[in-house]
């Protein structure tokens, strides 16, 4: 699978595509994964959220995957500073918003 690479993934089919026009509009050459399976996945699995076939939006120009996470990050607010942190002390993740792990209450890291 060289020369693609993921610059987005949402649960929201209507968001990747979003994200997919912004790249094109732009002349990024781009690509939706999942598009069409997650509706299958969704009917065979039951109704629990199953990532791997989440819609995925690829870039397939590498020179250009830093100019596209940029640009989506611009749009959708995405990672500047609205990443999950992992907790040092028992490694579960927690949303970016809990200054305290709300599996063992240690403190954020800086
Ligand atoms: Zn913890």
């Amino acid at each position: 699978m060289a020369g693609m690479t993921t610059v987005f993934t949402d649960q929201d089919c209507t968001r990747v595509g979003y994200a997919r026009s912004i790249l094109e509009s732009a002349g990024i050459a781009c690509f939706i994964q999942n598009e069409n399976t997650q509706t299958l996945g969704v009917s065979l699995l039951g109704y629990s959220h199953t990532p791997i076939l989440d819609p995925a939006l690829c870039v397939v120009d590498e020179t250009r995957v830093e100019e596209a996470r940029t640009l989506l990050q611009q749009h959708f607010g995405i990672e500047a500073g609205n990443t999950e942190w992992v907790c040092p002390s028992c490694k579960e993740s927690n949303p970016a918003s809990f200054e305290l792990c709300w599996n063992c209450q240690a403190a954020k890291p800086q």
